[in-house]
């Protein structure tokens, strides 16, 4: 496999990336040290022009979509082959941190910088993307910018969303001048890399540098209400009880036996319990309970919630209880590319850095990507595992490593296919 030898003695330059990094995160500085950079608010605005301004400094085409996401093209030898895309997000939750979706973006500039200053071309034109709306702080659903670039959220729809202050989503694109003329998904990239920190303590817990992104965990939340009769402890006989409690009890011991006897990476937990009138001497009359099942294979997962309901219907029928469930929360996983993950790998490899296989644990704009082109993800260490907060830390020098794996990935994208 080819490496960094395809741009021999051409290395991004870390201290740029680092220093662009603290200048974008002093936007939305709160006065506990959080960056606070809210979706379409005045200081997501900021932060926007900040980046297109080095994106034209660059010498990057900018465009903006409808929707409001930014792509910088820099063209390739051959005009006729789709790009490789790269980036990210800079909005951020209330109390984010620096590094969350910034790092992928400027990483991505900085990727562009290397090449102009070594004066190398690429087969592909490269573009670097910032998605609108990747936290959903302000906004809901989350990931809605990608989500509708890949054609999974109707841009109408997306553009009348209500944020929790009110605000009305395309008036505020208007409103900050980002409501772009580009083609909705007029960009349609070869190949999607995302460069993230973590946000989880796997890669810090083992000391590896480099996460090599193959896979994103798919979520089913459900909430489970059951509904039994209350009566008393004392002298009801075993025989003649409807017991809520001990029902609510048997789903938590049938999701733990589930996942022991499906193995591989089935989860699940039952994480929330509320018993009426919850009291010593009473038999419950209602048990409110959470089950989270995730895993990496949505047929496993379908099957995990086929299996719960088949439990569920049973427990009906041997207590004497009526259940019903309503669905919370439902997310497929997603596959990213073999291919991909296993350049990253390479790459890092190549490069001294220890690396592993990953999945995440977390969405991120990559997984809407995935469904239009193939796309893999590098994780790099979050000191503690600590994100969405202002403590939210990775090392300079993970921060450097990512930067170097994701540009010998890029660079060799942009050469295949030619
Ligand atoms: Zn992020």
């Amino acid at each position: 496999m080819t490496t960094v030898s395809q741009a021999p003695g051409v290395e991004p330059d870390g201290a740029r990336l680092l220093a662009r990094l603290a200048a974008l995160a002093d936007i939305g500085r709160t006065g506990s040290g959080a960056c606070c950079r809210l979706a379409l608010t005045d200081d997501d605005r900021r932060g926007r022009d900040l980046v297109v301004g080095w994106m034209r400094e660059l010498g990057l085409q900018v465009s903006i979509d409808p929707i409001g996401n930014v792509f910088g093209l820099r063209p390739g030898r051959r005009a006729d082959l789709a790009p490789v895309m790269t980036g990210s997000h800079i909005d951020t939750v209330r109390t984010g941190g620096a590094y969350d979706g910034n790092y992928g973006v400027l990483a991505g500039l900085e990727v562009v910088a290397a090449l102009n200053d070594a004066g190398v071309s690429t087969e592909r034109p490269l573009v670097v993307a910032f998605f609108t709306n990747e936290e959903g702080a302000r906004f809901a659903p989350d990931m809605l910018g990608s989500l509708v670039y890949a054609g999974g959220l109707a841009l109408d729809e997306a553009l009348a969303t209500r944020a929790i202050d009110g605000a009305v989503l395309g008036e505020e694109l208007a409103r900050i001048g980002y409501a772009g003329s580009a083609p909705l998904g007029g960009i349609r990239p070869a190949a999607f890399v995302e460069l993230h920190v973590e946000q989880g303590p796997v890669l810090d817990l083992e000391g590896i540098t480099i996460g090599a992104v193959e896979n994103l965990q798919g979520i089913s939340w459900q909430q489970v209400d059951i509904v039994g009769q209350s009566n008393h402890a004392g002298t009801t006989p075993m025989r003649m009880r409807h017991d809520a409690g001990y029902a609510a009890a048997a789903v938590a011991h049938f999701v733990r036996a589930l996942t022991r006897e499906m193995g591989g990476d089935q989860v699940g937990t039952v994480g929330k319990v509320d018993l009426t009138p919850n009291l010593i001497n009473v038999i419950a009359a209602r048990a409110s309970l959470t089950v989270d099942l995730r895993n990496t294979d949505e047929a496993l997962l379908q099957r995990a919630e086929t299996r719960l309901a088949a439990f569920l219907d049973e427990l009906a029928a041997t207590e004497g209880v009526s259940i019903s469930t309503q669905r919370l929360a439902r997310f497929e996983p997603v596959r990213f590319d073999p291919g991909i993950a296993a350049r990253i790998a390479a790459h890092a490899e190549a490069l001294g850095y220890t690396h592993r296989r990953m999945t995440s644990g977390a969405g991120h704009d990559a997984q809407m990507l995935a469904r239009i082109c193939p796309t893999a993800m590098i994780f790099v260490p979050s000191v503690g595992g600590i994100s969405h907060n202002p403590a939210e830390h990775t090392q300079p020098a993970d921060l450097v490593a990512g930067l170097r794996v994701l540009f010998a990935t890029l660079l060799q994208l942009a050469n295949e296919g030619a």
